[in-house]
Parts: structure tokens; C-alpha cells; sequence
């Protein structure tokens, strides 16, 4: 079964570790909620945490001696690694998140699983080969083949991406083959990568983010477009509630995570009459949406999750 057969299996009954940690949050914006909430219960627990700006760091990427220097000083004291890298560094940070790797510093999500989340193309590829249900997806690079692109997924109403975009940006629902194949020459025009996907009616212009962390989802939301919007995205305008998930849907995020290498990710999920239809995989998901909307603790639940990892590892350095 997906739970049984979890790598964290082994990392489940563990002692909660005491000693105070130093954790190092990555982060651009270290005003935002998810940074100022992260910091708050880290203190509260009498671990110290810092804040540092992921584009200030550099490296020195030698064999012997691997680094990443912050304003003239290696940053090397760290138990603990928390990226949050944002889409359009992605590349910059997942060298630094893999630099702190060379380093044997714990990083909450690793820079392959970041990679592979975010390269949407292939994360789909990933998943797919894994049974995981999603949509009926067609990818094209400036596609010629417009008919064959749109009858992959069953005709219209269909939806198309920007392969590139982030935040509901560059989504369109074409409601019907013209409408589709002046889309796509658009973007053809652009030189631009698109997804074409089969659209999910009775989505109803809902999606579901399942917050996991390790081998359990810790909590659910719903997110609904604004009126007369099939785009669910919480910055487009929707709005969030409460919602309690399947069996299937809750194995579904924890078995996508798993696919990806995520100790920590927002799985979006649409609810269809065939099952979860994964969507999308984030390896940095927000806290303010989940927290405020759920009442629960997630911040709590990561720093619990990153206390077990260190003292694991901890452990695993003193028998040597
Ligand atoms: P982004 O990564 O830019 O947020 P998504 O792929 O998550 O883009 O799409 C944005 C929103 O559009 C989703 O949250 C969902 O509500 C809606 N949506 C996306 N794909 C489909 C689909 N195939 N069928 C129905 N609704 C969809």
C-alpha cells in the first residue's frame, strides 16, 4: 500500500529532539507570513532562526572544502536548512540548497525534489510513470500540429498553460476548437512551451491543496474561483474553506510528494468522478492560505517534522 511502503516509515518513532537548533530559512522575503510565522515558532521553541536572502549567498564549490558565504562569512553552523525558493530562481537556489548538501547540512526539501517539482513537464512524467491520475495532458514546444495537439485530449473545452507560468498566469480555458487553435497559434507565436489538458468540468473551477508533510497530509483546503473564474488560485481573487479529503485523495498527495523526493509540499488536486487528478506539485507551498483557512498549527508540524529529522541525524553522527 502507499502508506506502508513509505520511506519515512523508519523515521516515525522518534523522541521529539530538545536540544535547541540554529535553522537557516531561505527566503526573498523574510516580511511575509510563512517567514514571520516560521521564525516565531522556531524562537518559541528556543531554536534560533535566520533569515537569509537566498540571491546573497554564494558559493565556493571546491571538493575538499565546499561552502556558501553570506556578507564574508562561510554560513556553516546550521542544523537545519529550510528553502523556500521562489519559480523564478530556481536555478540559483537549488545550487545554493545543493552547495548546503555538499555541506551535510539537513535540507528540508532537497534541490533534486525542487528541481523535479519545478520543471512541470517533467514532474508530470514522473508522476505519470507512477500511476498517479491527472488530467489527460499534451505538451508541444510552438506546435504545428494543432489538431492532433487538441484531439490528444478529447476536443474542446479544453485548457491551455503556459509551461512557464506560476499563479493561474498564462491559464486559459478555450471553450471550443477555435477558440483553442488561436490560442495555441498565439503562443506559437510567442516560441512559447504550452501544456493542452483536458478540461475538468465538475472541478467546477475548485481545487484542492493538501499541505504534506513527510508521509501524512496535515491539512486540506478547498479553493474556489472567483465568479465566473474556472481558476481556483487564492492570488487571482478565490477563496478558501475547509474540506475534508478522500482515503484516495489523501494517498494520492502523500504518494505524488513521495514521487517527487518532497519532505514538504502543497499538492493541488482536482476532485473528479474518477478520482484525484493531481494538477500541480509545490515544493514552497504559502502558510497564511492553509493556517488562516484550517485553524491548524502546519508551522508547528514543520518544525516538529525538521526536530525528528535532526535528531536522526544527530544520532546517526554519534554512532558514526
Ligand atoms: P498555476 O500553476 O499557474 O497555478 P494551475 O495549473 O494550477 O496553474 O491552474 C490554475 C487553476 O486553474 C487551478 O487551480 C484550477 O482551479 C484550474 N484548472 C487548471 N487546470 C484545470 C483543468 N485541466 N480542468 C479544470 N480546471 C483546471
Amino acid at each position: 500500500g502507499v502508506l506502508s511502503d513509505s520511506l519515512y516509515d523508519e523515521l516515525v518513532p522518534v523522541e521529539p529532539e530538545h536540544r535547541p537548533l540554529k535553522i537557516l530559512l531561505l527566503s526573498r522575503e523574510p516580511e511575509n507570513y510563512s517567514s514571520r510565522r516560521l521564525v516565531e515558532e522556531a524562537e518559541r521553541r528556543g531554536h534560533t532562526m535566520d533569515v537569509i536572502n537566498t540571491k546573497r549567498c554564494y558559493m565556493n564549490i571546491t571538493s575538499a572544502r565546499p561552502e556558501v558565504r553570506y556578507g564574508g562569512k562561510v554560513l556553516q553552523q546550521y542544523d537545519a536548512v529550510i528553502p523556500r525558493i521562489g519559480a523564478s530562481i530556481t536555478s540559483y537556489g537549488t545550487a545554493i540548497v545543493r552547495q548546503f548538501e555538499a555541506m551535510n547540512i539537513f535540507c528540508l526539501n532537497s534541490s533534486d525534489a525542487i528541481r523535479r517539482s519545478r520543471d512541470k513537464l517533467y514532474a508530470h512524467q514522473l508522476l505519470a510513470a507512477q500511476g498517479i491520475g491527472m488530467p489527460v495532458t499534451g505538451y508541444a514546444s510552438s506546435p504545428s500540429d494543432t489538431n492532433d495537439l487538441i484531439s490528444i485530449v478529447g476536443g474542446a473545452p479544453l485548457v491551455l498553460k503556459l509551461l512557464h507560468g506560476t499563479q493561474g498566469k498564462g491559464v486559459v480555458l478555450a471553450e471550443t476548437k477555435k477558440a483553442a487553435e488561436s490560442v495555441i497559434d498565439a503562443f506559437r507565436g510567442l516560441d512559447a512551451d504550452i501544456l493542452v489538458q483536458e478540461f475538468v468540468k465538475e472541478a467546477a473551477g475548485t481545487d484542492i491543496r493538501c499541505f504534506v508533510i513527510g508521509n501524512r497530509v496535515v491539512a486540506a483546503m478547498k479553493r474556489t474561483g472567483s465568479e465566473g473564474d474556472f481558476r481556483s488560485n487564492l492570488h487571482k481573487g478565490g477563496k478558501a474553506s475547509k474540506i475534508r479529503i478522500t482515503k484516495e485523495e489523501r494517498a494520492t498527495a502523500i504518494k505524488a510528494a513521495r514521487i517527487l523526493g518532497l519532505s514538504v509540499a502543497g499538492v493541488d488536486l482536482l476532485r473528479t468522478e474518477k478520482g484525484p487528478r493531481v494538477l500541480e506539485v509545490n515544493s514552497s507551498p504559502g502558510l497564511e492560505g492553509i493556517e488562516t483557512t484550517t485553524g491548524k498549527d502546519i508551522t508547528g508540524a514543520i518544525l516538529d517534522y525538521i526536530e525528528k529529522r535532526a535528531k536522526i541525524i544527530a544520532d546517526k553522527r554519534l554512532r558514526g
